[in-house]
């Protein structure tokens, strides 16, 4: 058995993993690099070269940075995503990257807890928090090792709960664990709860009347905590494409009263207040000109994601300008496990043969974390051979 970090062993995002048996061959994510930043894709024999008919790849999640090169797969691969995650893909691929339709039509599902086999490998799909819904860790077995990856995970989010006490006890003795650490190069303060977002977002959202919020559309969790800090009797807003992500998630949160936005609306938003999605663009821009214009006092602007994408240097020059004409406040938390949670997963798993850092900029301070950790520091392409050990 060998496991191969071909890109994201000392960067965040863009990660590819291998994990291989003599027979086959399984890979996990094939993300894009984050916007400026990051090694070019080497190509990848039996994923994006040479023989994919013992290979199969699986996404723990649907951010970019773990599906953006999905476009480089050798076509007879199979690649499995979660069943929400998979429709999220095509709406918002029906609605942005329509090039990218067929692509994630041919996408296969799995259940969680549900094991997939790729030859004398199988994969199970272990569900955990994240900023992306139905997001995975994968517990991967073959010739009687155990390997957790990860992906990306947190324990702050409403999901924390449950992929501590539920998800990560019943995985028994794990050999080997691929562990996200995307915060380790940020010295910070442990991140608010999504709860406690909700709570502070209410308290703003009672100050004034007509709200906005600037948040990702596929960021569910975030939309359900706004949806619930809607005070009573306001109308709750977003367009036809982000109605249909939130319809997308069924039974997961109870959307059930969200107006898609049209000017026959203006009225009713006047009169009851709304919280209202926004994403940057002219539509959106007319419906905040109009509340503005003639009620600057009363509105709110909330800018709930990452504050990086509004570096002057690195941001997204769109989304700059997007709100440059507003006063806006930022209410955000880290899709990513703080430090200390980071130990708490590690003292749960306890791998006995290894840890392997990945998704982070700073793989060593695991060990500042968890010094009792085997760890294991390799470089982008390296093969770690686990027969050795
Ligand atoms: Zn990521
Ligand atoms: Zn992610």
């Amino acid at each position: 058995m060998n496991v191969t970090v071909h890109r994201g062993a000392r960067q965040i995002g863009g990660c590819v993993t291998e994990i291989a048996s003599d027979e086959c061959r399984v890979f996990v994510d094939i993300g894009e690099n984050l916007p400026g930043t990051g090694c070019p894709l080497p190509p990848i024999e039996g994923l994006t070269a040479g023989d994919g008919s013992k290979s199969a790849l699986f996404l723990t999640h649907y951010h970019g940075d773990h599906i953006g090169r999905l476009d480089k797969v050798l076509p007879d691969i199979p690649v499995y995503i979660g069943e929400t995650a998979k429709s999220i893909l095509l709406n918002l691929a029906e609605r942005i990257y329509r090039d990218r339709l067929e692509m994630y039509e041919r996408l296969m599902t799995f259940k969680p807890f549900k094991r997939i086999y790729a030859g004398d490998i199988s994969a199970l799909p272990v569900p955990c928090d994240h900023s992306a819904l139905d997001a995975f860790m994968f517990l991967i077995e073959a010739k009687g090792l155990r390997i957790l990856h990860t992906g990306d995970f947190r324990l702050h989010g409403s999901k924390g709960r449950l992929t501590l006490e539920l998800s990560l006890p019943m995985l028994g003795d794990i050999d080997y664990m691929v562990c996200e650490g995307t915060v380790l190069s940020r010295d910070g303060q442990p991140p608010m709860s999504e709860h406690d977002l909700l709570v502070k977002a209410n308290k703003m959202m009672a100050e004034k009347p007509y709200v906005f919020v600037l948040c990702s559309s596929t960021n569910i969790e975030r939309i359900a905590a706004f949806y619930h800090a809607n005070p009573k009797g306001r109308m709750f807003i977003c367009d036809s494409y982000q109605k249909k992500q939130l319809e997308a998630v069924g039974e997961r949160h109870n959307f059930n009263r969200v107006y898609d936005y049209a000017p026959n609306l203006d009225s009713h938003m006047k009169d009851k207040g709304f919280c209202m999605l926004v994403r940057q663009g002219e539509f959106f821009r007319r419906v905040m000109e109009k509340f503005m214009g003639e009620n600057a006092e009363n509105c709110l602007v909330i800018y709930s994601m990452w504050t990086g994408y509004l570096d002057r240097e690195a941001g997204n020059q769109g989304l700059i300008d997007f709100l440059k004409p507003y006063r806006y406040r930022v209410l955000h938390t880290s899709g990513h496990a703080s430090a200390e949670d980071i130990k708490r997963l590690y003292e749960l798993v306890r791998p006995k043969r290894g840890l392997i850092p990945i998704h982070t900029d700073a793989p060593q301070r695991f060990a500042e974390i968890v010094p009792e950790s085997k760890l294991v520091l390799l470089n982008d392409g390296e093969v770690l051979n686990l027969n050795d050990k």
